[in-house]
């Protein structure tokens, strides 16, 4: 099997108390990967380090191949596009002005393709109206975009449905399912709402305490994902 990304014994250390603790993790190429775990699991600690937000303290990680510590995981970190906790967007500008600014980031000189990127994601008819004004589906939605505005194989979201009304939630979904069947995209997605995770996820990591409990096959889950995912981790909260 292909695999776009790849971790092996991934810690990350503060003062003694372990964030992630040896953890491993094996993103098949073209899955929908749900990443499971209670709160302070070490989710938003994982994709932090895959972004380079943070450095890890023991173990790596291996990007299209290329492991973290090589100097060319550089240039391969922009076929990866992320979208970590609340998006990065200007609240005063379009989702268009928007877009341009993310295009001159990465030194893409032209913004022909910005209008079928904001077909995409489905904010084309948001003409001059701010960031400010639009919903939370909206803003996510755009956060997403501006994420892919390097067309990344990779897509990292962190809780992207997270605070999403019903009908936020369901665009966010299809949005995802159109860019993983049309595009050929990878995604990683971790959330907490297992319900919507089991409606989008082909393959699912369970983490509990920074260690992977289990790596699965969503079609290996005869259970409902709720069931096994207490089956998993048992109802002691440890908090
Ligand atoms: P949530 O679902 O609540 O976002 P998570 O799985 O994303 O949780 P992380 O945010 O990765 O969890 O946090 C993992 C653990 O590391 C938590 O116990 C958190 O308190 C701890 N932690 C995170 N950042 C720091 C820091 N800078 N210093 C000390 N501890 C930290």
């Amino acid at each position: 099997m292909e695999y776009v990304l790849t971790a092996e014994n991934l810690t990350k250390e503060y003062k003694g108390f372990r964030a992630l603790d040896a953890l491993s993790l094996h993103v098949p190429k073209g899955a929908i990967y749900g990443l499971v775990g209670r709160n302070g699991a070490g989710k938003t600690t994982f994709i932090r380090i895959l972004c380079a937000l943070q450095e890890p303290t023991g173990g790596g990680y291996s990007l299209f191949g290329v492991d973290n510590g090589d100097r060319s995981v550089i240039p391969v970190r922009r076929k990866m596009g992320a979208v970590v906790e609340t998006p990065a967007v200007y609240q005063e500008l379009t989702a268009e002005e928007n877009l341009q600014i993310q295009y001159r980031v990465l030194g893409r000189g032209d913004f022909d393709a910005i209008p079928g990127l904001l077909e995409l994601v489905g904010l084309e008819d948001t003409g001059k109206k701010k960031v400010k004004h639009f919903s939370l589906g909206m803003r996510q939605r755009l956060g997403i975009a501006v994420a892919l505005a390097g067309e990344p194989e990779l897509l990292i979201l962190d809780e992207p449905v997270n605070g999403l009304d019903p009908q936020g939630i369901i665009e966010v979904r299809k949005l995802l399912q159109k860019l993983n069947r049309e595009r050929g995209v990878t995604i990683l997605i971790s959330s907490h709402i297992l319900d919507e995770l089991s409606r989008l996820a082909t393959h699912y990591g369970f983490i509990d305490r920074g260690r992977m409990v289990e790596e699965t096959a969503a079609t290996d889950i005869a259970e409902s994902l709720e069931t096994h995912y207490m089956k998993l981790m048992g109802g002691d909260r440890n908090e």
